[in-house]
Parts: structure tokens; sequence; C-alpha cells
């Protein structure tokens, strides 16, 4: 079968798994990268030859061709990490996953007895509808605890109630736990191999160098990255994408081809075809909500800190939601042995106070918070360096089924265009499901035919999260 030519749109990990996978197959893509550097949200920034990601980024997956495709194209510089993370609440440190020593302990026996009693009270009458996070939650693990380790975290991630976030948000990424495993696993020892994992893979250098690799990749098998490249326009016939305009520098650049990826976020798409779909998909697009991200690295004079790779800061006394330590991730991430780097991350709306806080501004606030925290008495904050990054997290509100399947509907109609990855089909996706949507949109143009929609729900959940639970996924909001 002859394969015509292919453009993608996007060098974040669903984009370059696409291109990767054609070239593999001899065919040569060319992709348009808005950015100046590859990767998307699973970069990695520097500053001062300090090394960062945008929020830590694991590499854990279950699906098999995925963790492959990182083995093949990182080889020895895809290190094991050892892997701590607690969580911060009313100025105690609480292991994570839950252990019920731990918990007991740190709680006291009183509030324990507590959470213990609303954990049956709701057993034996569980909510009747489970619509939103907060009765999901509630029905699984007693208003109680919910109350304790879910929501001030939770609506500081998400900027909303819990009440206004859709319990399949909460079934896709803690499914398969309870209160009584959890309890039951801290007793009496777990025989899941998932919920004794204590290191995950992570690139010597951050997750960018994955990606950086995967470019390079794509390079020598004869396609293109275009960085710098922003997709300003996509023209069609209504049947088919004829031609992508795209900006670089002054220039402005048209492309032809065949075949078309996308992995921009699915409101930016809609805007963009021209001609422009009817009002309601417009509509609809617009309506689909993001929560935007900023993380305030501070470079510390201080060999070492606290053990962990990252602490969730539950505590709704300060801002910061959690706290990255990168040295913990990788030594290599940090120049200077004798120093410490500390991403302390914070949720925010494009447009709300501490996205308009100058970065002078976000930084004298990490300080501070870090003061309160305690997580680093005594030691000089020497510099520190602010990333923003807009629509980090697809929002899942009580309105996006609607929307996406309204968008979904009309992008059908489209015979060569196949939208894949996180923002660029507004699922909360991983690395590994974004990849995976890519390299399936690949595979489809190599002739085999999935429907990338399943990813996540049928293949990913169902078939391989439902056997072996992600006990790590209970709070974890990436
Ligand atoms: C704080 C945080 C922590 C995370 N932690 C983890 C983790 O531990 N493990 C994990 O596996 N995943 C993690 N993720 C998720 C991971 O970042 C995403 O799943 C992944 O980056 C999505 O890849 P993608 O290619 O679909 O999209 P993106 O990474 O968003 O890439 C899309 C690319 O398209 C480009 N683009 C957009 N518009 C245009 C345009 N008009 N023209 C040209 N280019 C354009 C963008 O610049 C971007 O490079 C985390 C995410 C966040 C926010």
């Amino acid at each position: 079968m002859k394969i015509g030519s292919v453009l993608v749109v996007g060098a974040g990990p669903a984009g370059l798994t696409a291109a990767y996978e054609l070239v593999k197959k001899g065919v040569q893509p060319i992709v348009l990268e808005q950015s100046d550097k590859v990767g998307g949200i699973s970069r990695t920034e520097t500053y001062k030859g300090y090394h960062f990601d945008i929020g830590g980024h694991r590499f854990y997956t279950k699906v098999a061709e995925v963790q492959q495709l990182w083995d093949e194209v990182l080889g020895d510089e895809f290190i094991k990490t050892p892997r701590l993370s607690r969580i911060y609440y009313q100025g105690k440190f609480f292991q994570y996953p839950l252990s019920a020593f731990d918990t007991l302990y740190k709680l006291g026996i009183y509030e324990s007895l507590l959470i213990l009693l609303s954990y049956f009270k709701v057993k034996q009458q569980p909510l009747p509808v489970e619509d939103n996070l907060e009765q999901w939650v509630t029905n699984r693990f007693g208003v109680r605890l919910y109350q304790t380790f879910f929501k001030t975290y939770t609506e500081k991630v998400w900027g909303i109630p819990c009440n206004q976030i859709q319990a399949e948000w909460a079934a896709q990424r803690i499914k398969g736990l309870s209160l009584k495993k959890a309890i039951t696993n801290a007793l009496f020892g777990s025989n899941d191999t998932k919920t004794l994992i204590k290191e995950f893979n992570y690139p010597l250098l951050g997750p960018g160098m994955m990606w950086q690799r995967f470019a390079e990749k794509v390079e020598t098998g004869g396609g293109e990255v275009h960085l710098n490249t922003r997709v300003l326009g996509l023209e069609h016939n209504n049947r088919r994408i004829t031609k992508v305009i795209a900006q670089q520098g002054d220039n402005i650049l048209q492309f032809e081809a065949e075949h078309f990826i996308s992995s921009m976020p699915l409101t930016t798409l809609i805007n963009r075809l021209d001609p422009a779909p009817p009002s309601k998909v417009l509509d609809a697009a617009n309506q689909l909500k993001y929560r935007d991200f900023l993380i305030v690295s501070l470079i510390i004079d201080a060999r070492d800190l606290f053990p962990d790779n990252w602490i969730y800061i539950h505590s709704p006394g300060v801002k910061v939601g959690r706290i990255q330590n990168f040295k913990n991730w990788s030594p290599a991430m940090v120049p200077d042995a004798r120093k410490t780097c500390l991403g302390m991350e914070y949720f925010c709306n494009a447009g709300d106070s501490l996205w308009e806080m100058s970065n002078a501004e976000l930084i004298e606030l990490a300080k501070q918070e870090l003061g309160i925290l305690g997580l680093a008495k005594g030691k000089v904050v020497e510099d520190g360096v602010v990333i923003r990054q807009p629509k980090a997290y697809p929002v899942y509100d009580h309105e996006y089924r609607q929307h996406l399947g309204v968008i979904q509907t009309y992008l059908q109609k489209f015979e060569n265009l196949q939208t894949t990855g996180r923002n660029g089909m507004h699922r909360y996706n991983n690395q590994d499901h974004s990849m995976l949507t890519g390299l399936l949109a690949a595979k489809n143009i190599l002739g085999e035919k999935h429907d990338l929609w399943e990813v996540n729900t049928e293949r990913s959940y169902h078939e391989e999260f439902t056997t072996k639970p992600k006990s790590e996924d209970l709070i974890v909001l990436k």
C-alpha cells in the first residue's frame, strides 16, 4: 500500500510517538511544534543548569508497547528512581499510599475512630447517586476520610468544589481501591505487586530527554520536526483537510498532506478550522474547560532537604499544591550536589490572581510558603524561576461529555484527520495513553483500524488496569 504524506501537529508525546512509528515503517512525516522545544507538557525546562519538569513526570505504564518504546529509545539513560512521596496535612507527614498504622498514629485514635465509623456508616447506607466526585469517594471511603484526605487537595488542584467534578474522573483514577483493602494491605501485607512498586523509570535528565531522543530518531529516519512553528489554520473541503497554515517567525507557511494527526487542544483545533464549523460545534469547543498550572522552581543552598520525590500539600493554609524535589528524581537534574531544586506547584486558571502575579511575587510567595511548611528551615533560597503551563489539565465538569460528543460527531466527517493525546482528545491521559493514541493513529494510517476514543476506557482501563489496580493513583493528580 502506498502511504501518502503525513502532517502531525504538536511534538509532545502523542505527536512524536505517531511520527516515530511512521518513520519506522518508512513514512516520513512533518511535525509542526509551536514551542522552542519538544515534549509538550512532558518537556524539561532548564535554568542555570538546573533541570525540572512541568510537575514531576513518572514513566509508568501497563501498556507493553509503550514500555517497549521507552526502553528502545532511551536505553541506559532510562534510570530506575526509588519512590517516596508523602502527604502533608495539618502539620504532619502521612505515608502515601495510605498506611493504616501511620494514619492512625498521626491522626490520633479519636479521629481514626471517626473515620472508621463514617466508613462503616456509608457501607450500611451508601449515597443513592454517584454522579460527582464527592459522592463517589464518600461511598468508597466514608465522609470523614473524604473530608480529611481528598477534599482540600482535590479542590486546590481543580479550583472547583468536588461536587462539580464528574464521578467518571474518580472512576478512572481511583479505580480498584477501597479503604478496606488499604487497611488490610497495611496490616497483613499485600500480594498485589502493584502496591509494592517502590521505584519507577525516569530519564536521566528529565522527561524532555525522552522526547528529544524521539525527535532525533524521527529526523534520522527522514521525518522533519519544525520548532517555533505555530499552526494557525486547517483548511478543509468538508470531508478532508487539504492544507495547514502555520507561522514560523515572520513567515507564513503552507503544508499539504494526505493525512493529518493533531495533538493540539480540541478547543484550538475547532477554532482554527477553515471554513469554520457550525456554531453549535464552536460553542461546544469553547465550553471545554482547562486547569492551568505554574511551577516556581527554587534553588536552595542545601544538600539534602527531604527524601521524597514529591510531597502532596493537603494543608489548606498555603496555596502550593505539591512540591517536587528534582534531585530525588535524578541527581543529574541538579548541576551542583551541594544545592537542591524544589518545584513548588500551583494549580490556577489563566487570568486569576495567582497566574497574574509577577514572577518576582510568585518566587516570594513560594519562599514564604516553604517557610510556613518548615521544609527548608535555616536554609537560604538563592534563586528562583517561574514556568507557566496553560491548559495543563482538561477539566471533567458536568458538561464536558456533552460538548465532547458534539465535537466528536463533527470531526468524524473528516476522512484524513485524527485527534490524539491529552488535550487533543480532552482526556485526562498520562504520557502512556497519550502515546498510545499517537501510536494507534499512525497504525491507522499504515492500514490498521483502531478507534482512538476506545483508549483509556476500553483498552487500558478495562483490559489492563482493572486486573492490576493502580493503588498509588489514590489521589495522584497528574
Ligand atoms: C503537572 C503534571 C504532571 C504530570 N505528571 C505525569 C507523570 O508523572 N507521568 C505521566 O506519564 N504523565 C504525566 N502528566 C501528563 C503528561 O504531561 C501528558 O499526558 C502528556 O504530555 C500529553 O502529551 P500530548 O502529546 O498529548 O500533549 P502535550 O504534551 O500537550 O503536547 C501537545 C503539543 O502540541 C503543541 N501545540 C499546541 N498547539 C499547537 C499549534 N497551534 N501549533 C503547533 N503546535 C501546537 C504544544 O506546544 C505541545 O508541544 C502530567 C501532566 C501535568 C500537567
